[in-house]
């Protein structure tokens, strides 16, 4: 370059053009001598301007040619380091900026304006060859890092620079100077050899560290890569890798996420950041291995990127144990995600959430993002008040803290609630000790809490429905079987006792008579295994104030579970049923006793079940029928007699209505003989009426039936044997009585003579008669007059057995009036005292009336106790028939009877012998005492018999005999 060219080229610069405008400089040349060119600031314009240049080769600065002065003019406004050679003693030159790499104590200021061989002295052979090139070719020479040591900061240091000489012409054109433009570039190139040097102990390290390195070019996309990290891929030494074909080698799994990290490094917003784990597939072996690419893109000014490279790090062993520890890390993760109860791990003093299960982000109502990663009391400031003090503390003690149905208020579905949880704060400590967190198990039980209030509450109802109820009723606490509460039903009906005698007292202290029996071993196999125990009729002994007891208990045992499982105590509930198995066994007693009455009496029993016609039935009865044991009820009825079928059909349908079952029938066995049998069952009903159960028993009656039979047959025989007999006896009888009354009737003629000739005899004897004599005629007196009576009496009785008239009215007070008439010598000589009531009227036989009563009160007259008047009472009555105390038949009985007594107070007889009195010539008494003929009741009963009537005697020694008369009604 020309000097014009070179100048001109200054011109262009804005700076230079505001400065030194060309006129400003030409004016200056021309004018001043104060070299405006070295009016510059700075140290070393200043210096030139003081420096004495008359006393150097270059001359007074006046003297300089325009090309010195223009370069010296460029170079101290220059701050870019800068020198100067000019003139054949190339003297030097240096602006401000050049003056550092003179350093201290060296060669500034001293080598201003001194000859360059002088002050490059020491690297003058190396630098005077590229002056005199210059000087000589004129061409420019470039230097870059030229290691230029010289002396400087007191010693001689490797400096090096990057320069350029440039050929400065003097005026006419021919060799002036040198124009160095310099930069001392120790600084770069010792960074350089640094660089190299740490470059070298990159590559020793990634070699020694294994490290694949690499190398793309994000314009091409072309990979460089060391030789590792080729054989790594499969590829060959001098092989050119396309990115495409290096994607090809990465799992498929990961292929994606490193197209998508390459992408992104490569994106300036991303600082070019690339660090990714991905597994490669050798594309020859087939080799896996997992590597760690490290890397960071470059970028111009345009934001683009020129440059992406980095690392890779075999991770495989170190992969393949994260991975298992990722797959226990999965494990334990599932584990703790699919336990019903909530964790989190919460780090640091902020409690950041590290993990949450979902059963925990469930309690919370939260997803995840809103709640890992985040400190606990960003996403739930709610719950700082209660937690934050147990969470600190247990970070602080790496004690754990336990908490149970601990209240917190969270906000959940969309509404703030009390929630509660059991829950655990576990110290989270580090291999070292500390505790870097804190793992949190909870576990919400609102619910339970809730339950146990609403359990207290109805816990509450419980215990009033049991006191309330009818059912006798306790509750034994946990221990000792306590009587926690009874209610009245069970403490005075039960147990018979006191309130206070009972409650909060160990069951055996109040029933000691407990211990040797069964419960108390029952109540703890209830606390055990907390399953109830029922049991019917249980016997249970029980003292109260009338003694030991016998019961028969209905009972049950409920064990009352709490939350916890464990049971709280016994709920007892005891119904007596002593009664009623009393009863029963009583039942099942008398049927043991008539089954057996019946099996000793040879009898057949059974028992159907209407409903499923099941029947049980015994050997005997099978016998009974002639079949075979044990056998179908159908085979025994199959048995019947054909013609007694309907028989039994009809018995059964008056047992359905009546209950009671009862036939006689004839069956008949294989034998063909047929066998009498007597059936009585009975038939039970439900509560509808419905027939269900059939018991009964059976008997072969075939001898008694032969025997009745045959004494049918002998009654039949004598019946009319009898019956014969009897109308000979009503023959006889009829012939008799025609006898007596025919006989009577005669012989009351002869009777009456040998009175009358007894009479005449002696009293045509009487004065001749001795006294043994006339006691003889006496006799004859008597004995006729007896005779006479005795003929006058049963005259009297013949006439009451004939034939009756045609009955009349009688009126019995009439009729008694006569009697006492006819009796009244004997009344007023035995001062007899004769009661008499009002008499009815009656049908009857006017005579026999009279001869009746006249019996029956000259009874009460003579049989009267001595020395004593008799008393005869006659009184009348109605009574219904069955008030009668003797036998009537059904015709009689349903009569109304008039009854008539003649009651005396005299000598009376025993009772037995109140009805042979009534037969003839019977009598209890001496005839010397009381003569008679034993003929008159005989007469009596006779009269009472022809009115339809009946007469009973009563009577006791001593007191007196009653006659009593029935006639009926008519
Ligand atoms: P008799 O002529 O002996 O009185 P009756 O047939 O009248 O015969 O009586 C039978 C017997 O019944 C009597 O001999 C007497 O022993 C007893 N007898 C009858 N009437 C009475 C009476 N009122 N008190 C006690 N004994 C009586």
């Amino acid at each position: 370059m020309n000097l014009q060219g070179f100048y001109s080229c200054f011109l262009k610069n804005e700076y230079f053009h505001k400065t030194f405008n060309q006129n400003s400089i030409l004016k200056t040349l021309s004018a001043e001598t104060t070299y405006p060119f070295l009016k510059a600031k700075g140290e070393m314009a200043q210096l030139m301007r003081d420096y004495d240049w008359s006393q150097t080769s270059v001359g007074a600065p006046e003297h300089w040619p325009l090309s010195l002065r223009t370069a010296l003019g460029i170079l101290l406004h220059s701050k870019f380091p800068m020198f100067l050679f000019w003139g054949d003693d190339l003297i030097c030159f240096y602006n401000d900026a050049f003056r550092p790499s003179l350093g201290n104590e060296g060669k500034h200021p001293w080598a201003l304006g001194k000859k360059g061989q002088e002050v490059w002295a020491e690297i003058w052979p190396t630098i005077k060859p590229w002056i005199d090139h210059v000087l000589t070719t004129r061409e420019a020479i470039w230097m870059e890092d030229q290691l230029v040591p010289f002396y400087r900061n007191g010693r001689i240091e490797d400096i090096y620079w990057t320069f350029s000489y440039s050929f400065l012409p003097d005026e006419n054109g021919n060799a002036g100077g040198l124009f160095v433009t310099c930069a001392e570039t120790t600084e770069k190139v010792s960074t350089i050899s640094q660089l190299k040097e740490s470059n070298e102990q990159l590559h020793f390290a990634i070699e020694a560290t294994e490290l694949g390195t690499w190398d793309l070019d994000p314009v091409t996309h072309v990979f460089r890569a060391n030789s590792r990290l080729k054989e790594w891929f499969g590829f060959g030494a001098n092989e050119e890798i396309v990115l495409s074909k290096a994607i090809e080698c990465i799992a498929e799994a990961d292929r994606q996420k490193v197209v998508d990290a390459i992408e992104n490094a490569l994106h300036y917003e991303s600082g070019g950041h690339y660090d990714i784990d991905y597994t490669v597939i050798n594309r020859l072996t087939k080799n896996e291995r997992r590597v760690r690419a490290k890397g960071k893109a470059c970028f111009n000014e345009n934001k683009v990127a020129y440059r992406f490279n980095g690392t890779l790090q075999d991770v495989t062993t170190q992969y393949l144990a994260d991975e298992k520890i990722r797959e226990e890390e999965k494990r334990f993760r599932n584990t703790v995600q699919q336990v019903p109860v909530g964790i989190t791990i919460l780090k640091g003093a902020d409690f950041v959430a590290e993990m949450a299960n979902e059963a925990y982000l469930q309690l919370i109502d939260k997803n995840e993002s809103e709640f890992i990663g985040r400190p606990l009391f960003e996403s739930l400031p709610e719950v700082r008040g209660a937690v934050e003090g147990p969470l600190s503390q247990v970070l602080a003690t790496g004690i754990a803290f336990y908490g149970t149905e601990f209240p917190a208020i969270i906000n959940r579905f969309g509404r703030k609630e009390t929630a509660y949880f059991n829950f655990v704060y576990k110290p989270l400590k580090e291999e070292d000790g500390s505790v870097s967190g804190v793992i949190v198990v909870a576990n919400e039980v609102t619910s339970l809490v809730e339950a146990k209030y609403r359990l207290a509450e109805s816990e509450k109802q419980f215990r009033n429905l049991i006191m309330q109820s009818p059912i006798a009723m306790a509750i034994f606490g946990k221990e000792n079987m306590i009587i926690e509460m009874a209610n009245k039903e069970m403490i005075e009906h039960m147990w018979r006792k006191k309130e206070k005698d009972v409650l909060g007292k160990p069951l055996l202290e109040v029933f000691p008579e407990l211990e040797t029996q069964k419960f108390p071993g029952i109540l703890k196999q209830v606390y055990q295994t907390a399953k109830p125990y029922r049991e019917k009729e249980a016997v249970a002994y029980i003292n109260g104030e009338d003694g030991l007891r016998r019961f028969y208990l209905d009972y049950e045992y409920s064990p009352l579970v709490g939350s916890d499982n464990a049971v709280n105590g016994i709920m007892v509930t005891v119904s007596d049923v002593t009664e009623k198995v009393e009863a029963r066994k009583k039942i099942e007693e008398a049927e043991e006793r008539a089954r057996m009455t019946a099996e000793s009496g040879e009898l057949g029993t059974y028992e159907v079940n209407l409903l499923t016609n099941e029947w049980i039935t015994t050997p005997r009865l099978a016998a009974i029928f002639g079949v075979d044991y044990p056998a179908p009820r159908s085979l025994l009825i199959d048995a019947i007699h054909p013609d007694d079928k309907e028989l039994r059909q009809e018995a059964y349908e008056k047992a359905y209505h009546t209950g009671l079952l009862e036939y006689e029938s004839r069956v008949i066995y294989k034998d063909g003989s047929t066998h009498w049998i007597r059936l009585k069952g009975r038939i039970y009903f439900d509560d509808n009426g419905k027939p269900v159960r059939q018991m009964g028993i059976a008997q072969d009656i075939t001898e008694q039936k032969l025997f009745e039979e045959e004494l049918a047959r002998q009654v039949k025989e004598r019946t009319i044997e009898l019956e014969s007999k009897n109308k000979e006896l009503e023959r006889s009888n009829a012939n008799l009585e025609e006898f007596a009354h025919a006989a009577s009737h005669d012989l009351k003629e002869p009777v009456r003579k040998i009175h009358f000739f007894t009479d005449r005899l002696k009293t045509q004897l009487e004065n001749r008669l001795d006294k043994d004599e006339l006691q003889t005629f006496d006799r004859i007196e008597v004995s006729t007059q007896r005779m006479s009576t005795l003929i006058d009496d049963l005259l009297a009785y013949s006439h009451v057995s004939q034939k009756l008239l045609e009955k009349e009215e009688i009126n019995l007070n009439d009729k008694l009036r006569k009697v006492l008439d006819d009796l009244e010598l004997d009344i007023q000589q035995k001062h007899a005292l004769i009661h008499v009531g009002e008499l009815p009227v009656i049908k009857g036989y006017r005579r026999q009336i009279q001869q009746l009563f006249q019996n029956l009160l000259s009874n009460g007259l003579k049989y009267s106790k001595p020395n004593t008047p008799p008393e005869i009472t006659i009184t009348s009555t109605i009574v219904e028939g069955k008030d009668v105390p003797v036998f009537l038949n059904e015709d009689e009985v349903q009569k109304n009877y008039y009854c008539i007594e003649v009651k005396d107070k005299g000598i009376g007889f025993e009772q037995q012998e109140a009805e042979r009195i009534f037969l003839m010539f019977q009598r209890l008494h001496g005839r010397s005492e009381y003569p008679g003929t034993g003929i008159g009741l005989s007469i009596a009963k006779k009269v009472v018999e022809n009115h339809g009537g009946k007469i009973v005697a009563r009577g006791e020694p001593e007191v007196g005999a009653t006659f009593s008369i029935y006639f009926p009604v008519e």
